[in-house]
């Protein structure tokens, strides 16, 4: 699994943090994104889906393939 975040279309609600602290934190400043786990370990995988879905500005992006699941 891959993350991938579009950070100039966050809008800083922290829905990503909440739902899955160990993947995305959130900058101090202005509320908007940091990804800790681009790659996060199986088991995180399932919030980091979670935190994509639940996005209220959809710019989570979950990649997955057969070479980049571990
Ligand atoms: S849930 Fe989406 S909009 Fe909210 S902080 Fe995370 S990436 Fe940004």
């Amino acid at each position: 699994m891959r993350v991938e975040v579009h950070v100039d279309k966050c809008i800083g609600s922290g829905v990503c943090a909440l739902v899955a602290p160990d993947v995305f934190d959130q900058r101090d400043d202005d509320g908007v994104v940091i990804l800790i786990a681009e790659h996060p370990p199986a088991e995180h995988q399932e919030s980091a889906y979670e935190a994509a879905n639940r996005c209220p500005a959809a710019v989570i992006e979950i990649h997955t393939n057969r070479a980049a699941t571990r």
